[in-house]
């Protein structure tokens, strides 16, 4: 697959969708992969990146910021507190702000800096014990402390159970969002992306499709 395949393939779960064309964002997730393969999509003229951990994304991503106007990048993966600064400098949005306690120390920095990346909120739609994200029966409280906290909640993010259906993880959280009045909907990887526009996905996170294969993380 190349990026112009991807692209192509988001434009078509839109229409089927009867979605507007260019609702859905593409975010190229480029944790892990060669630079040379994240060099090329740059070149390609794609500007919006999603990266898992934050200090591997402070170690390439400066430079090429420089060379490239306009990249916009996007946290996918877990946050430390003792991140949080160094996140909320570098990133433009954080889609795993997954429990109470990362969120206020999100709010007590944004207060300092005076700025704040835009936040989804992660929901464990599969109640997984090993995943992170508040689960679905504590998914309202937790918007409504975001909120009191100030936080600019843009919307959901879950990462449904390898075994089961997504789409119905994407339902879900579709209406999870929808009853607390939030518009932002980040679902859908590779596998799946064109199930969660269908679904009313607003991000879509895709690595493989587009990069290739990722070498494995270090243990
Ligand atoms: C790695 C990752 C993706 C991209 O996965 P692919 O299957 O390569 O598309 C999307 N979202 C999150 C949270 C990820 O960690």
């Amino acid at each position: 697959m190349s990026l112009e395949d991807i692209r192509k393939r988001v434009e078509a779960a839109e229409v089927s969708a009867g979605r507007e064309a260019g609702s859905v964002r593409l975010i190229a997730v480029s944790k892990l992969q060669p630079p040379e393969r994240v060099e090329a999509i740059l070149h390609e003229g794609h500007r919006l990146f999603g990266e898992n951990r934050v200090q591997e994304a402070q170690g390439k991503w400066p430079a090429w910021q420089e060379r490239f106007e306009g990249v916009e990048l996007h946290l996918l993966g877990p946050l430390q507190s003792n991140k949080a600064r160094g996140a909320m400098e570098l990133f433009d949005a954080i889609h795993s702000v997954d429990r109470p306690k990362i969120a206020r120390t999100i709010a007590r920095l944004a207060q300092e800096m005076g700025r704040c990346p835009e936040l989804f909120l992660q929901i464990n739609t599969g109640e997984e014990p090993q995943k992170a994200g508040v689960l679905p029966a504590e998914a309202d409280g937790f918007v409504e402390e975001c909120r009191s906290l100030d936080l600019p909640v843009a919307g959901l993010m879950c990462i449904p159970p390898v075994e089961e259906e997504p789409a119905l993880h994407f339902a879900l959280l579709a209406k999870i969002a929808d009853r607390n009045g939030l518009d932002g909907l980040s679902m859908g990887m590779s596998g799946d992306f064109e199930r969660a526009i269908a679904q009313g996905a607003t991000h879509v996170r895709v690595g493989s499709a587009i990069f290739g294969e990722r070498p494995k993380a270090e243990a």
